[in-house]
């Protein structure tokens, strides 16, 4: 019997979630997805002080934001401190672990000597049970942390799938703490537990947390586990080259929702961000999953490239569906005062996203510009009595008169353009630059004729009009 693959995403909730974090979440999902297993998602929210509802919320919208459903949890670490607490009783039945009664002051006074002899600072052991040892009275009023007892020789090793053989000397492992005074279980433990009740066979995350990794064996070890296989991701670096960190002002996931990205781009973006499929860079949801394996993640940092995100979120704009498009650029379009009812006295907005999304980079651009179809143009009348000479007024008057009668498509405003230059004495420029201003406000439109051609003919001709010099 093959069994089933079960990966998790285990997020800290204690503020945003960023690029590289979510990173984390999509590569065991991808990795799930893949070999038909199970993505499971838990919340490690054992410290208190720092973990809000409000973070646990926001890894919820950032993973349904990208579309990363998991089949188990959320499970959540403060409803498991029960089961926590049954596990280190039995480590300490078990003689696996044991109580420590050494106080936080004699902890630092062993630390502080240890340092000033140039040796890394561990805990001694001295309430270590071992045969034949004599162990002190426990004094009386200090309550006790619980240590796991780590192996003293010897070495840990794991062939990491991203990092290949790693090993560390079970001499630089001091027996680590699994439980406070307060009895409240710490971290590495209850991520081991978890781990093993969750039935995890795929560890995949940051490889901040490859020091862990060989204590976690241990304990994993020692509940009678086979550690799962662990993929250590390397860092994502920020623009700037450093490490990608809440406190070096990372952006959150949220954030690219909000600025207008599309999921798609984004999950494209991070997929490429640290593994490859032979030079492919632009894929779908689908052919990553089909895609996706061990072998090719990256070894070395990814840096995070906005001109490469940019880019892909351009793609993905201009190769998306008109309807679709409109529909998402419609609360972008809300954002900039452009209400629903609004929409009815313009021309039809899948033809405005179909005509502008060549230019646009996110939908926050594509919405500034199809707002101008939306609302009356605001006219910076002295850039405009600028452009008008009496020639362009002229022009002006002969190019509303070509327009009133003819078809109204692309072509036959094009030719009517074409049409008043041969009559006076301009160049396109200098008769489309005070078109576009007085239609739209702006004079970086898409090509004029496309542009009028939306509006419709009675809404140009009254624009043009409405400026025309009055005699
Ligand atoms: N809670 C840890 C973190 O947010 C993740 C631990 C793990 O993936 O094992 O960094």
């Amino acid at each position: 019997m093959t069994s089933q693959i079960r990966t998790r995403f285990a997020p800290s909730p204690t503020g945003l979630i960023h690029l590289g974090n979510i990173r984390s979440a999509l590569y065991p999902w991808a990795f799930a997805r893949h070999k038909g297993g199970a993505f499971i998602l838990r919340i490690e929210d054992t410290d208190t002080e720092r973990s809000t509802d409000a973070a646990v919320q926001t890894i919820l919208d950032s993973m349904a934001w990208l579309s990363l459903d998991f089949d188990e949890g959320p499970f959540f670490q403060s409803q498991r401190l029960s089961r926590y607490a049954q596990v280190i009783a039995d480590l300490l039945d078990a003689g696996l672990a044991y109580r420590c009664y050494m106080r936080a002051d004699e902890l630092d006074e062993l630390r502080a000597h240890q340092r000033a002899q140039g040796l890394t600072p561990r805990y001694d052991g001295r309430w270590r049970p071992e045969p034949g040892k004599k162990l002190p009275a426990p004094p009386v009023g200090v309550e006790p942390v619980i240590r796991f007892r780590n192996p003293q020789e010897g070495h840990v090793r794991w062939q990491d799938a991203v990092k290949g053989p790693i090993e560390f000397s079970n001499r630089m492992l001091d027996d680590l703490v699994i439980a406070r005074p307060d009895g409240t279980p710490t971290y590495n433990f209850c991520a081991v537990v978890d781990d093993m009740d969750m039935r995890i066979t795929h560890v995949i995350r940051g490889d901040d947390h490859i020091n862990n990794t060989p204590r976690q064996i241990h304990i994993l070890r020692a509940l009678g586990q086979t550690p799962p296989v662990y993929a250590h991701l390397p860092t994502v670096l920020d623009a700037s080259g450093a490490k990608m960190s809440k406190r070096a002002g990372a952006m959150s996931l949220l954030q690219y929702r909000d600025e207008g990205y599309l999921p798609e781009a984004v999950l494209n973006y991070l997929a490429r961000l640290g593994w490859s499929h032979g030079d492919a860079e632009i894929f779908s949801r689908e052919q990553f999953v089909a895609w996706f394996d061990l072998e090719h993640l990256g070894q070395s940092p990814a840096q995070y490239d906005p001109d490469k995100l940019k880019w892909l979120n351009h793609h993905y704009i201009q190769s998306a569906d008109d309807t679709r498009l409109a529909e998402w650029v419609q609360p972008f379009l809300r954002a900039l005062g452009i209400a629903p009812s609004d929409l009815t006295q313009g021309p039809p907005l899948t033809r405005v996203v179909a005509l502008l999304k060549e230019r646009a980079y996110t939908l926050k651009d594509l919405a500034a510009e199809a707002a101008l179809f939306y609302r009356t143009p605001h006219l910076d009348h002295a850039e405009y009595a600028r452009s008008l000479t009496p020639e362009v007024s002229a022009a002006l008057t002969g190019l509303a008169a070509a327009l009133q009668d003819i078809e109204w498509t692309r072509s036959a405003i094009h030719r009517a353009f074409t049409a008043t230059l041969e009559r006076y004495p301009l160049k396109m420029p200098q008769l489309a630059m005070p078109v576009r201003l007085l239609t739209t406000g702006t004079t970086r439109t898409p090509s004029i004729d496309a542009v009028l051609e939306l509006f419709g003919r009675e809404t140009v001709l009254a624009r043009i009009r409405a400026l025309e010099p009055r005699t």
